[in-house]
């Protein structure tokens, strides 16, 4: 565990040092481009919004840094980012702050599709939950200006998270301080949000974050509704679209957490209610190790489990969107138009 002296320490050290690299800090917008083209750093360099293509806004390519089993799973990514290829995905935005900046371009490399990196923190912990909102903020903008891990490559969006509600202070002190670090760099913030996605959204807020750059995650995951039904659940999620912000579902197939009847509701209703606009269709692909084997997260409690990786949202999640109501048009805008849109948001 690092405590905070040795947090703020390092960030410092990371800071000097990285102020040898400034080839870095060429990677602004053009200012013949404007903001709308401001181009979208990647593993494997920029891209401008255009070049997205198909694109899934909360995956991860579940990398350890010196883990036993980092060539099986550089092998395993590889694989299921090209299978997803074949089918048309272009650019995943990784959204676990990375451990493993090294493999994440060396598998993008390998496949041709456009990885973002981010920065941010997942649910804190330990001496975390110590940390003020300057020293969030130091660390994004470390990785922001001078690049993740001592590398080259620049993260595209900030993660923040909280674990439940009421939000505790720590998770408050993040979130604001990624609004900071978003009114300076422009980056979207992907939220972990379970529960309260509004209450998260009102911290982004009043810190000044532009809403629309802004994107909530998990938030059909049914035990985190705070006892409210799916037609209130609905209504609770209308107020946080009707602010701007977009909503990152990836419960296809993942039927113990959202009843397919209510995921499928919850997408046709807030589509019907005119927020296509504001919803995205991914699948947090992630995997650990269990006693040497690899283990898709759920994979034991669904049916087909193994299967629920990048490729099946377009091989099956999409389809079932479709079998259940919700229009070709209204897909096409949650895989390609929207998560465009977080990232060519006219600035405010
Ligand atoms: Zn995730």
């Amino acid at each position: 565990m690092t405590t905070r002296r040795q947090f703020l320490a390092q960030s410092a050290a990371a800071l000097a040092g990285a102020a040898l690299a400034p080839s870095l800090l060429a990677a602004k917008a053009s200012p013949l481009l404007g903001p709308r083209a401001r181009p979208i750093p990647t593993a494997t360099g920029e891209i401008l919004p255009e070049q997205m293509g198909i694109s899934s806004l909360h995956e991860h390519i579940a990398l350890r840094r010196g883990g036993e089993h980092r060539e099986e799973s550089l092998a395993y990514a590889i694989r299921e980012l090209q299978r997803a290829k074949a089918l048309g995905l272009r650019t995943i935005v990784d959204v676990g702050p990375p451990d493993d900046v090294v493999g994440i371009r060396e598998v993008a490399r390998a496949t041709g599709i456009n990885v973002v990196c981010c920065t941010g923190f997942y649910l804190l912990r330990g001496e975390q939950l110590a940390l003020k909102a300057e020293d969030f903020e130091s660390k994004m903008l470390h990785d922001i200006e001078h690049g993740l891990q001592g590398t080259e490559v620049r993260p595209g969006v900030i993660k923040v998270a909280a674990v439940r509600l009421p939000i505790r202070p720590a998770e408050k002190e993040l979130f604001i301080a990624a609004a900071r670090v978003q009114q300076r760099h422009h980056l979207p913030i992907c939220a972990h949000a379970v529960s309260g996605c509004a209450e998260q959204q009102q911290i982004l807020e009043r810190a000044g974050a532009d809403l629309r750059r802004c994107y909530f995650s998990h938030i059909e995951a049914t035990f985190g509704w705070s006892g409210r039904s799916v037609e209130q659940e609905i209504d609770y999620l209308e107020g946080v679209v009707a602010k701007g912000s977009t909503l990152s579902f990836n419960n296809f197939g993942n039927w113990n957490h959202t009843k397919p009847e209510d995921l499928a509701r919850i997408i046709r209703e807030l589509a019907l209610r005119g927020y296509a606009d504001r919803l995205v269709a991914t699948m947090d692909v992630t995997w650990s190790f269990e006693q040497g084997k690899l283990k898709l997260l759920w994979e034991d409690t669904n049916v087909n489990g193994r299967d629920r990786t990048y490729a099946y949202l377009l091989d099956t999640a999409v389809p079932w969107m479709h079998a259940n109501g919700i229009a070709k048009e209204d897909t096409d805008k949650f895989i390609l138009d929207n998560p465009r849109r977080i990232f060519t948001a006219p600035l405010a």
